[in-house]
């Protein structure tokens, strides 16, 4: 038997241990890590937020795990050797014959200024729950959506966050009397395809909202309630929501695993540099968009690696960087972006939608992984 050890049980880390228990359980013990004790979807975030569903409502305890071959282990990864396969947690410590980083990426607050005095977001669950409370209170006055920097999970999700909270305001009765903005480093919403950016765009125009491009936002001057850039200039708010600065975890910085902040990887298979480790998901340095669709899609191909390099094969169908991710426009409907980052000269991305009825693709999307991952 051979031992594979996965640091992380999110969207790759699940789906990597769901995959070699059902294609090489008799070969592999698995052992799965995260310090948290249940797993969410990203885009439960907004439910929250908005009210649809509760903290308890989006909790997929990890205690449900029960594939062959795979154990769950709610630890916290304190230090990684990439040279000798060896992990040590804050219970104990782990020999890996295959080592496979699934750790995602963590938010730095303390990179912007003012930010966590003054400002609030929807990328954690306390975050949107917090702000859930806010924006209930808030009826009038100047939001400001900042992206403070580059790489950040999901691309579309701040502009989502921009076109609910229209909705929002539109049922409470009070748009008219709230401005909305983006402010972002990107030259258009999401660059990878003009035809998105062009969809997102007009959406954002139709409800008078302003996206404003090609700006760094460097800190959060609370007492004057402006964002201040790195031109020079600034932007007032009287709500500031920050999609925060993201960063690999210290424990994978500190294995000497990152470069330039993440981790470099054989875009064919998630190899690293170091023999029998793998790295998958928002962790690596990949030049594509950081989503769970794509984590997922890219821990398949490491499990059809670790199977290929077990048994003396090839690996048949390299990554591609591909997936589909769903963005939700406002008023229940749904858009569907098909993307390949990888698999040709260049990236393509398709918009199908939005659409009221891919609104339950949506909901299949994840009710399909819960009973994976899950069993429910
Ligand atoms: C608001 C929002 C909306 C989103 N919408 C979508 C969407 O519609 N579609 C989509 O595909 N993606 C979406 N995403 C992005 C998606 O959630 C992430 O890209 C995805 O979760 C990345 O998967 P991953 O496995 O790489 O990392 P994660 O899912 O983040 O998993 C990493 C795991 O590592 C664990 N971990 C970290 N450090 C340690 C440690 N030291 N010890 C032990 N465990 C540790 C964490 O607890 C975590 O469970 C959204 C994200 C947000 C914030």
């Amino acid at each position: 038997m051979k031992h594979v050890v996965i640091l992380g049980a999110g969207f790759a880390g699940l789906e990597l241990a769901t995959r070699l228990s059902e294609t090489l359980a008799d070969e592999v013990h698995t052992t799965l890590i995260d310090k948290k004790d249940s797993f969410s979807f990203g885009f439960w975030k907004l439910d929250v937020l908005f009210g649809r569903k509760t903290v308890a409502d989006i909790r997929l305890p990890y205690d449900a795990i029960s594939h062959e071959g795979v154990e769950f282990r709610r630890e916290r990864v304190t230090s990684i050797d990439p040279e000798r396969l060896h992990v040590t947690t804050d219970a104990g410590s782990y020999d890996a014959d295959i080592l496979v980083i699934a750790l995602g990426a963590d938010y730095d607050f303390a990179a912007t200024p003012g930010f966590t005095e003054g400002g609030v977001e929807y990328y954690s669950v306390p975050g949107a729950e917090q702000m859930r409370g806010v924006v209930t209170d808030f009826d009038s006055g100047r939001i400001l959506i900042g992206i403070l920097g580059q790489p950040f999970k999901c691309p579309p999700a701040p502009f989502e966050g921009a076109l609910l909270l229209h909705d929002h305001f539109v049922e409470r009765g009070s748009r008219d009397s709230v401005e909305i903005r983006v402010a972002g480093p990107m030259s258009a919403p999401v660059p990878i395809t003009r035809e998105l950016s062009q969809s997102i765009l007009g959406a954002l125009a139709d409800r008078d909202i302003e996206y404003v491009p090609n700006q760094q936002l460097v800190a959060l001057d609370t007492d004057r309630n402006e964002v201040q850039l790195e031109s020079g200039g600034s932007i007032p708010y009287d709500l500031f929501v920050g999609i925060p600065v993201h960063r690999a975890p210290d424990v994978v910085e500190q294995a000497g695993l990152a470069v330039n902040g993440w981790v470099p990887v054989d875009p064919t298979n998630l190899a690293t540099r170091f023999p029998a480790v793998y790295a998958v998901g928002d962790i690596t340095a990949l030049p594509m968009a950081k989503a769970g669709a794509f984590a997922e899609a890219a821990a398949r191909v490491v499990a059809d690696d670790i199977a290929a390099r077990l048994q003396g094969g090839e690996l048949e169908h390299p990554y591609e960087g591909e997936g589909t991710c769903y963005l939700e426009f406002g008023g229940g409907a749904v858009g569907k972006v098909e993307a390949n980052f990888l698999g040709g000269a260049k990236p393509t991305a398709r918009l199908v939608g939005p659409s009221l009825d891919l609104a339950a693709d949506k909901v299949a999307f994840a009710s399909t992984r819960r009973k994976r991952w899950f069993g429910s």
